[in-house]
């Protein structure tokens, strides 16, 4: 495994492995855990290269949330990189990312001011701005993303095609804990008491789910059920719970044709998120029991 610092470096390298072969991206930030080593085995199935990047990216946080304080665990990740056979990690400083007088931004209105959008402003300018950079460097044939970050797949999958990236977007399915934790880089901000609390995420999409296969696919039923489970504890706030469209991110009446079931929650002073889709949506290769979602915009 190579590990490289500079964008210049990045350019020449990828640009020499594209000459025999095909090309994986996994953009990550770090403090790697299964959810991250999910995606680079696919790839790995997938693709003849794979390149990971590392990179607590600063301007996908506002003022106040927790850039300084994000985990970075930079030794242990490239252990589990190694291990994990990947070709090229990148992992640049802020500096090199965006050098000195760099003020251009890619923004997708409408979509990322939605769900995560709403919540977190500017949040999805930065994530736009930072993976579209990284396509510039790497110029992946595909890149991988964790259906987790369900509104961050919506939105990368609108920059990709407003943008003309000749990239393939494969979001990947949910890595969870045994007990149905969403696994995150955060989770390990969680005292005790609060990763026990934090399995209100999972147990409320659980009780949508039992709903939906008992029949109810009217979203306000759903989502009123959602909104009870969290607001029988008082150590959870509910940030949204949202019943939407998985490509445009728009509430829908009805799940019956198909619907993104997410929620976003500050359990003490973490803020979580996850999500599944119900069954029945219109597109090809979708396994929605797994959350796995493939399209191809090349
Ligand atoms: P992050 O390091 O949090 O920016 O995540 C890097 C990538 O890993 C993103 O595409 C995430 O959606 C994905 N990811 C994070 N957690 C999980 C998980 N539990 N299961 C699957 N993918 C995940």
């Amino acid at each position: 495994m190579q590990i490289i610092t500079t964008v210049r470096q990045m350019q020449q390298a990828c640009r020499d492995l594209r000459l025999t072969g095909t090309l994986g991206l996994i953009p990550t930030m770090g403090a790697l855990h299964d959810g991250h080593l999910s995606l680079v085995r696919r790839a790995r199935g997938e693709c003849d290269f794979v390149v990971v990047s590392i990179f607590v990216n600063p301007t996908q946080f506002a003022a106040g949330e927790d850039y300084e304080a994000y985990p970075r665990t930079f030794d242990d990740d490239c252990a589990k990189l190694k291990d994990a056979g990947i070709d090229l990690l990148f992992a640049p400083g802020s500096e090199e990312m965006y050098s000195p007088g760099s003020t251009s931004l890619v923004e997708v209105p409408g979509i990322g001011d939605r769900l995560d959008g709403a919540s977190r402003p500017g949040h999805f300018r930065g994530v736009a701005t930072v993976v579209a950079k990284l396509f510039n460097m790497v110029s992946p044939d595909r890149a991988y993303f964790g259906q987790k970050d369900a509104a961050q797949v919506a939105v990368l999958r609108a920059m990709v095609r407003d943008l003309n990236f000749l990239v393939q977007l494969v979001a990947c399915p949910i890595v969870r804990e045994p007990d149905g934790l969403a696994m995150s880089s955060r989770n390990r901000y969680l005292s005790p008491q609060d990763r026990r609390r934090a399995l209100i995420l999972h147990r409320g999409l659980q009780t949508v789910c039992e709903l939906l296969e008992a029949g109810e696919t009217r979203s306000d039923i759903l989502q009123g059920a959602l909104s009870r489970v969290f607001a029988a504890d008082e150590g959870v706030r509910l940030d949204y719970a949202a019943i939407v469209d998985p490509r445009t991110l728009l509430p829908v009446a009805d799940t019956a044709q198909g619907a993104l079931i997410a929620v976003a929650a500050w359990v003490g002073a973490t803020r979580l998120i996850d999500n599944i889709l119900t069954e029945n949506l219109p597109f090809e290769s979708l396994h929605l029991r797994h959350g796995l979602m493939e399209e191809t915009h090349a």
